[in-house]
């Protein structure tokens, strides 16, 4: 099969659809794959990784519609990509066509068949092709609160590992779920005291048994936060309730409460956040403070760390970018139910009944 891999072209987004190793793995099964110039350069990718890995780089975004059938990508096509998107093309990246009628209209004209990341989705319910993500958005969302705990940042100036003779800092996650798990792991390793709420107790056990011993769990009630937020010094939102809003653990009313300088990262903000005085913010202007509270809630966090990012994503694309590649779309789909969930719009046709719904469209 002919792949292409164009750029990304919406605004801020340096990550690419596929690595070299992903190209090298499917020009040895006798695919080709063509690599739009530059677009693996914010993540560390130059043209010359990818030919030695067998790709055939076009000067054009153009060019490489024109020649591909597969198109393997990042984020959502934007207004200027709708017209290059033509019948024969499968296009597997990520969607989220509830959010955009405009694009969900452009991908049913096209006659395309659309393939979201977001909603491949394994037998126990999980979505393996977010999870990634969600890593890297809990990882990170340690590195950044330890960075406004700084004094010049307005944090509480307090080191999260503290030195010896000095406590460290206290570290409150809301959610044991992927974001939660990974922000404990980090902030543990840091030497912060961590505790972990959460309403499922399956997901309290689980980090019970595999956390080191200064991550204390502990059951999400509001007593309980508001016990906790009155001395913790970073707070992490990482809770979901899936297809709902954020429930709002943390009220306005409640920042009174804290120690000034508290740094609040809320990484449930695609959400609509978990506390009530978040709103969205971007890389270029992450924070802003209410009450002496240091907020920060980057929409898309992964965005700044292109490389890490690129790699967790395709490391989980491939396999299924293979079965594409090798069995063409409807017997890759047919064969593999995950990959089925993923089917959002065949040929002009909505086949995803939440996104039918949601524009009332079916
Ligand atoms: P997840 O489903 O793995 O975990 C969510 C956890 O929240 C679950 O364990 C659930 O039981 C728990 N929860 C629900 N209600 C709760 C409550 N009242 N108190 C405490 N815990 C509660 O989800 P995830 O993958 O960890 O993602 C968390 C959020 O982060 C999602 O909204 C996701 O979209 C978002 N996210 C944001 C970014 C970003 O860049 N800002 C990146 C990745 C993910």
């Amino acid at each position: 099969m002919k792949i292409g891999v164009p750029i990304e072209i919406k605004n801020n987004e340096n990550r690419v659809g596929m690595t070299p190793s992903g190209v090298f793995e499917l020009t040895k099964r006798n695919h080709t794959v063509y690599v739009q110039k530059n677009a693996g350069f914010n993540s560390g990718f130059l043209d010359e990784d990818y030919v030695e890995a067998g790709a055939v780089i076009l000067n054009t975004i153009e060019d490489v519609y024109a020649t591909a059938e597969m198109i393997v990508k990042v984020k959502e096509p934007i207004e200027q990509e709708y017209t290059l998107i033509k019948p024969h093309h499968t296009v597997f990246t990520y969607f989220h066509f509830a959010s955009s009628e405009p694009l969900t209209k452009a991908m049913i004209d096209s006659k395309a068949v659309c393939i979201a990341y977001e909603t491949v989705e394994d037998k126990d319910g999980t979505l393996p092709l977010l999870i990634p993500m969600s890593e890297v958005a809990g990882r990170m969302s340690i590195q950044q609160g330890a960075k406004y705990l700084e004094k010049p940042i307005m944090g509480r100036g307090i080191l999260l590992g503290g030195i010896p003779g000095v406590p460290p800092a206290k570290v409150l996650i809301l959610g044991a779920g992927v974001v939660g798990v990974q922000a404990a792991r980090m902030a543990s390793g840091l030497g912060a005291n961590v505790f972990i709420l959460d309403i499922n107790m399956k997901a309290l056990r689980h980090v019970s048994e595999t956390m080191p011993n200064n991550v204390i769990s502990e059951f999400s009630s509001e007593y309980n936060i508001r016990k906790h937020i009155k001395d913790a010094d970073l707070i992490i939102g990482g809770v979901l309730i899936k297809g709902a809003k954020a429930p709002k653990l943390i009220t306005r009313d409640m920042l009174k409460d804290m120690q000034p300088g508290t740094v609040m990262v809320d990484v449930a903000v695609d959400q609509g956040g978990c506390f009530e005085t978040t709103k969205p913010t971007t890389h270029q202007d992450p924070t802003y403070i209410i009450d002496e509270v240091v907020h920060y809630s980057v929409a898309n966090m992964p965005g700044a760390v292109p490389y890490t990012s690129t790699v967790g994503l395709t490391n989980v694309t491939l396999p299924y970018v293979i079965k594409l590649a090798d069995m063409g779309w409807k017997k890759a789909t047919k064969k593999n139910k995950s990959l089925a969930k993923g089917l959002n719009i065949v040929n002009g046709k909505i086949v995803y009944k939440e996104i039918a719904e949601a524009f009332d469209l079916a």
